[in-house]
């Protein structure tokens, strides 16, 4: 799924992917050191995308990161590629012709930028390694003022030595609050030491509940997406899960599907108190509530 939307043409005879390689091979993401260098960087991006096609500019990202949104409040992110670098993804959300599917790729489909800049951040972490996420965090906390990060709005933790590039980050930015939701959960629980500004929250839901006795002590809270058509079936397991969270000292956070939200809130009238505030319809953001990062 990912690669036909990687392959999709965002100009006649020019795909996603081919325009994200172009960008890689002229060093249009080459850290920038300052404000002036960040500028040079943007005009170099929009020339190369235009050399391609005119008009392709509008689509290239300026940077790796992106600053926030409407949920999220001051809260930077890093994404990568959904699925993609999903080892243990079950699903994500919103349903699709019946079924349940990522969020992130429905954000990919009408966001050819977003899932571009995904697709670029890959690139450049396999290509070029630590130092080049390390810069750009650099760049993001020290010149643009930073306080939270996000891993993952897109994508998660693919791979060991990813996980260890991000405990490394958080160790060389104490300030800074770190957090991620992942079901990579064998990967973390292999290597689960790490900085207390990095939070790392475990994804469950009805189809990989069954990792939390064996995981869930590695995660600094536990999230339980509730989905599908089948609610009732699920009961005993979100039951269950806030028993070990209570027993076990940890947070829980309920999400909801989306398009089902407010029969899902009737529903769960019992665990009010743990849904997610926005979930739940309340006007407050992310770096406001902070109940997932504290
Ligand atoms: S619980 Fe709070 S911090 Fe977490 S997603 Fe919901 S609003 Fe954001």
């Amino acid at each position: 799924m990912i690669l036909r939307l990687l392959l999709r043409e965002v100009a006649p005879g020019i795909t996603l992917r081919d325009l994200a390689w172009r960008l890689y091979w002229e060093g249009a993401y080459a850290p920038p050191r300052s404000e002036a260098q960040f500028k040079m960087l943007v005009g170099l991006q929009r020339r190369i995308a235009e050399s391609v096609v005119r008009g392709l500019s509008r689509i290239v990202p300026r940077m790796p990161y992106s600053q926030g949104n409407r949920k999220t409040g001051n809260i930077w992110s890093f994404d990568l590629p959904p699925i993609l670098t999903c080892p243990y993804a079950t699903f994500c959300g919103r349903p699709q012709r019946g079924g349940p599917i990522c969020y992130d790729v429905n954000t990919a489909r009408y966001s050819p930028q977003h899932l571009l800049r995904e697709y670029i951040n890959y690139i450049h972490l396999v290509r070029q390694g630590y130092q080049w996420l390390a810069d750009w965090t650099k760049f993001v906390v020290e010149l643009r003022g930073a306080k939270i990060v996000r891993f993952h709005v897109g994508g998660d933790v693919f791979a060991d030595w990813y996980w260890q590039y991000i405990k490394r980050l958080a160790a060389e930015h104490p300030q800074v609050v770190f957090y991620l939701y992942t079901r990579s959960f064998p990967i973390v629980a292999a290597s689960p030491d790490r900085p207390k500004n990095l939070k790392v929250l475990m994804s469950l839901d009805a189809t990989n509940h069954a990792a939390l006795r064996t995981y869930g002590q590695h995660f600094d809270h536990i999230t339980y997406l509730v989905v599908g058509p089948n609610v009732d079936a699920q009961l005993p397991k979100l039951a269950e899960t806030l028993q070990w969270a209570q027993q076990h000292g940890k947070r829980l956070i309920i999400f909801l599907q989306h398009t089902r939200r407010q029969q899902l809130l009737q529903k769960l009238k019992a665990y009010e108190k743990y849904i997610c505030p926005q979930e739940a319809g309340k006007n407050v953001t992310c770096d406001k509530c902070r109940l997932c990062f504290t």
